[in-house]
């Protein structure tokens, strides 16, 4: 049995109180091993690591710390198949999906930072005449990363590699859920050369370890990605704490199909931003808006593409469509469909577990979901579900479109598929998301502003807008 061990002043460590949870593999349903639960005690020994290494870190040369970021981006590209299939028996997700995205984005996004790093500059004000102004852009000391099981490696890492990027030492956690590449994270730092106590990984749930995470007075910024309900729960306890928060949380994206699309290309585009990876990505498109004209044509091809998707054992190199990440998820996505039946929703394919042979048998898969004729005020239509759902609805012009895609809690993603430039840039101003793709979705350039607005989150990721996150800036003013 696999039994995990937190990460803590660059050595690998069972957790001080022996409790452990079970992970299990949602293709099987079996538990494969065991990852800590760790508590406050955890929290403290990873604080004096991270406190006793801090002025090491921040003194070391960007050069160097920027030559260190980027052999980890090398040692997670060395140990691409091991890191793929950890992250496939984790999630459940197809180990060909990890293997083309989930790993080598981990390793970009500590490649991007090393880079970022020594190109991160700041500003300055003249008076003319009078006094400079220069703004000092300043690790904060220890920050604090919590990261979802959805992209467990890929967000895990999106948040590491601009707080160490920045000069700061962290404390981090993965999902419960997901933790085995988070673990593994630990022996590629260690022989990157990154010095012990900069970066510590704590296992265990959000009740236990993340909430103890998030209190420590001594862990000044937050970067938190999750639920909704989770971020409002830990904003509700930080505020009085005066801490620095990002919080990147959940979404109910709209894509908005117009009639003069590429009709093909937008099928299989669209079909993919709705199915990927079982549906459970923060990104995935799950309120489908057609124009009226097209929308039998666009409808049926939607769903032949669906019925000719079958999940299949996630370690299968074949496998498009995996297992959903957990039971409780699964049938929390199941619950919904069944809420859609009762609202009125018509069920054009899929709705039911699949249960596959062999060593699956027990597995928690499901099959991609199509419904039409709900309102757009349904609860299918207003709450996140998080799997792979979709809904139909049929749009008569582009004020229609827009009035349905914004009438929503959330706002993170949009996508946009039209021909015609005008209206693509004139809906993109209106959309009220973060994000808008235009006949394109998970295009991703590690520059850009990334996150939501709204229930779906509050500050941005990516670029520089994350190492301005984990920077305190300081205004220097000269007089002459
Ligand atoms: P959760 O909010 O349940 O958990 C996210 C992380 O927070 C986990 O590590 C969890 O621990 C931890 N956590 C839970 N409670 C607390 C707490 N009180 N204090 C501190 N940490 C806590 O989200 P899921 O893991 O279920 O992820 C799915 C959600 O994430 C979806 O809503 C999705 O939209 C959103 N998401 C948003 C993204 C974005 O960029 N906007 C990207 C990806 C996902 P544990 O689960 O181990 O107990």
């Amino acid at each position: 049995m696999d039994i995990l061990q937190n990460f803590i002043d660059g050595r690998y460590q069972d957790p001080i109180h022996k409790n452990y949870l079970d992970n299990i593999e949602p293709a099987t349903g079996l538990v494969y091993g065991k990852t800590p639960n760790s508590c406050q005690d955890d929290v403290e020994l990873a604080v004096n690591a991270a406190q006793k290494a801090l002025p090491q870190w921040q003194a070391m040369p960007l050069e160097q710390r920027a030559d260190i970021l980027y052999a980890i981006a090398q040692g997670i590209e060395s140990k691409l198949d091991e890191l793929a299939l950890a992250e496939s028996v984790d999630n459940g997700k197809p180990v060909s999906l990890a293997k083309a995205v989930d790993i080598p984005r981990a390793a970009s996004n500590f490649k991007f930072f090393a880079h970022a790093c020594s190109q991160f500059a700041s500003e300055s004000h003249s008076m003319t005449g009078t006094a400079t102004n220069y703004t000092l852009r300043q690790a904060i000391g220890i920050v604090g990363c919590i990261s979802p099981w959805n992209l467990p490696l890929y967000l895990f890492t999106w948040k590491i590699a601009p707080a160490l990027a920045a000069g700061n030492c962290v404390i981090a956690k993965p999902s419960e859920v997901t933790p085995k590449t988070a673990a593994l994270l630990g022996e590629i730092c260690q022989a990157a050369g990154l010095p012990k106590g900069v970066l510590n990984i704590l296992h265990g749930s959000g009740a236990s370890v993340g909430s103890a995470i998030c209190n420590h007075k001594k862990i000044k910024a937050i970067s938190f990605t999750g639920g909704t309900a989770t971020g409002a729960a830990i904003a509700t306890q930080l505020a009085p704490q005066f801490k620095k928060l990002s919080l990147e949380l959940g979404g109910k994206n709209p894509a908005l199909v117009f009639a003069d699309c590429d009709f093909d290309d937008t099928v299989e585009q669209v079909f993919r931003a709705s199915f990927a990876n079982q549906g459970q990505i923060c990104l995935c498109a799950s309120r489908i808006y057609i124009e009226r004209p097209i929308f039998e044509k666009f409808k049926q091809a939607l769903v032949v593409k669906a019925q000719a998707l079958i999940p299949q054992d996630p370690a299968s190199p074949s496998s498009k469509m995996g297992a959903i990440v957990s039971k409780v998820h699964l049938d929390k996505v199941l619950s919904y469909i069944e809420l859609a039946k009762s609202e009125g929703g018509k069920i054009l394919v899929g709705g039911a577990q699949v249960n596959l042979a062999g060593r699956c048998a027990n597995g928690y898969f499901l099959q991609p979901t199509i419904i039409e004729n709900l309102p757009n005020q349904a609860q299918c239509n207003q709450q996140e579900i998080f799997g792979p759902v979709i809904t139909l609805q049929a749009f008569d012009n582009d004020e229609e479109a827009l009035t349905l895609a914004n009438d929503s809690q959330y706002g993170l993603a949009a996508t946009l598929w039209t021909n015609n430039l005008a209206r693509a840039h004139k809906l993109s101003e209106q959309l009220n998301t973060g994000i808008v793709w235009v006949n394109c979705w998970l295009l991703r350039d590690l520059r850009t502003p990334f996150g939501g607005m709204n229930h779906s989150g509050v500050g941005r990721e990516g670029g520089f807008e994350a190492m301005r996150f984990f920077t305190e800036s300081k205004n220097v003013c000269i007089k002459y």
